[in-house]
């Protein structure tokens, strides 16, 4: 760690933590016996904490954010000059961080053309809400008004993104919801006994998961359903990858019945499943794309809600409406800090080969967990895409039955204390929080994916025997 941060600094830091911080996601009850650990520094994969302890971050900021590792110079150098000439201005005029930006972000996602910048993934997702709903006034006198979407997705923390949310644990407790939103099942293969799907697999599985959407929308009424919102591989939910024949069953249904696909990229965007978008492993073609986490790697808060021009022409077209452009505005979206720094994002992970890091390195994690699964019984099943992978824990194969959060939490408790900082899926869904996640920098090398996988071992050994 470099820079002095004496005794008397850390206690203090620490107790104005305690005294006036709220952090996210967290039972304060903890810090009633113990200190919070505070990030002090990071660079590269590493970051160190108060006590001078190093970690390898495998989980790039705790919530899949800082994709091109800490300590960027150019990204903070572009932040700075940008800041310098122009800090902000949003409404009634463009700034050219966000035009460039725009532009280049537009030239890695063929078919798309339009990107409507804000502050967070949540609020990127509100913003195709509100587009849907005011297209289904446009064009369907109101009707087409339904969102759909899946148990197990989650799309964010505000009422409207959490009223689309598939998670019980995430939404208990903060209803009444907003009206209009509707959800569909899952597609998780390993755990198809819950769709009712068991005797089925490959794409004949996938295509039943699409069909089980349909039957939502016949039920609901193919004339009220204006959207279907979907995670490319759920994240939160469990690393949960798409069956085979699902997308092209998906994109079918949606065609036959008029109803436009939003796929939110907000944590596989930007690099971290090996393609720029988790969407284009699969031949997809959404009318709307968000994203935010990756899209600046978190050295500024930056989201979009990217669309087509036909979705763009519904607004621009109307003119007889004087009210009919999208009546909409992020104020932090007029924040330069954020297109500049993504502008020297997406310029790092095109100069440095990163795309195809991920692939290498991605099918190496996978290879070496799933090698795991002999010496570890508890290891239920190993799935993701590039630096974004998952293993599932279970108290046995055969009934597939969870192994108790606690029980997980110490595997990644136990990971910390040897230096790696590892994630799981928990709060999510009542009984399945025993996901282990890893979505280490696009930067990480082989060594370090190595140690990542043998530290998780020595911490299931250390755990479950
Ligand atoms: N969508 C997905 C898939 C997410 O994982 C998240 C955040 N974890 C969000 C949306 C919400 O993003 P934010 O926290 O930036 O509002």
């Amino acid at each position: 760690m470099q820079g002095a941060f004496t005794e008397n600094d850390l206690s203090h830091v620490v107790s104005a933590d305690k005294a006036h911080v709220w952090h996210h996601l967290f039972q304060h009850k903890a810090l009633e016996t113990a200190d919070p650990r505070i990030i002090v520094e990071g660079k590269g994969t590493r970051v160190w904490d108060q006590h001078g302890k190093e970690y390898l971050d495998a989980v790039s900021g705790g919530v899949w954010t800082v994709n091109v590792g800490y300590g960027r110079e150019s990204i903070a150098k572009a932040v700075s000059d940008q800041l310098v000439k122009l800090c902000y201005f949003a409404g009634v005029a463009g700034s050219i961080p966000g035009a460039l930006f725009s532009e280049k972000l537009i030239s890695k996602m063929p078919g798309m053309t339009r990107a409507y910048l804000s502050s967070s993934g949540s609020e990127a997702n509100e913003k195709v809400f509100k587009m849907v709903r005011q297209i289904s006034h446009k064009k369907y006198d109101g009707k087409k008004y339904k969102i759909l979407y899946r148990d197990r997705d989650y799309h964010g923390s505000t009422l409207g993104a959490m009223s689309a949310t598939g998670q019980e644990q995430r939404v208990a407790q903060y209803g009444p919801f907003a009206p209009g939103f509707v959800k569909v099942p899952h597609c998780m293969e390993y755990r198809k006994d819950q769709l009712g799907l068991e005797n089925l697999s490959g794409e004949e599985f996938g295509r039943a998961c699409a069909d089980q959407i349909e039957e939502v929308i016949l039920r609901e009424g193919p004339e009220t359903v204006g959207l279907l919102c979907l995670e490319p591989i759920t994240a939160g939910g469990g690393v949960i990858e798409p069956p085979v024949g699902y997308w092209d069953r998906v994109q079918e249904i949606c065609k036959k019945y008029d109803i436009l696909l939003h796929i939110d990229e907000v944590v596989c965007g930007v690099g971290r499943t090996g393609e720029w978008f988790g969407y284009q492993h699969f031949g997809i073609k959404p009318d709307f794309v968000t994203m935010a986490k990756g899209v600046a790697s978190g050295y500024a808060a930056i989201a979009c809600t990217v669309t087509t021009e036909e979705i763009f022409n519904i607004f621009k077209d109307d003119t007889s409406d004087p009210m009919g452009y999208f009546r909409d505005i992020s104020t932090f979206g007029g924040c330069t800090a954020g297109p500049a720094a993504a502008l020297e994002n997406i310029r790092i992970i095109e100069d440095e080969n990163l795309l195809e890091n991920v692939r290498t390195l991605g099918d190496r994690m996978n290879a070496s967990f799933k090698a795991m699964m002999e010496k570890h019984a508890v290891i239920g099943d190993v799935r993701g895409k590039g630096l974004f992978q998952g293993v599932e824990l279970v108290k046995d194969r055969d009934t597939k039955e969870p192994v108790d959060e606690a029980d997980a939490q110490k595997v990644v408790a136990e990971c910390g204390a040897m230096g790696v900082i590892i994630g799981i899926t928990n709060r999510s869904i009542p009984g399945f929080n025993n996901t282990l996640c890893f979505s280490p920098a696009l930067i990480s090398t082989a060594e370090e994916i190595d140690l990542i996988c043998e530290t998780v071992d020595k911490a299931l050994s250390k755990v479950f025997g």
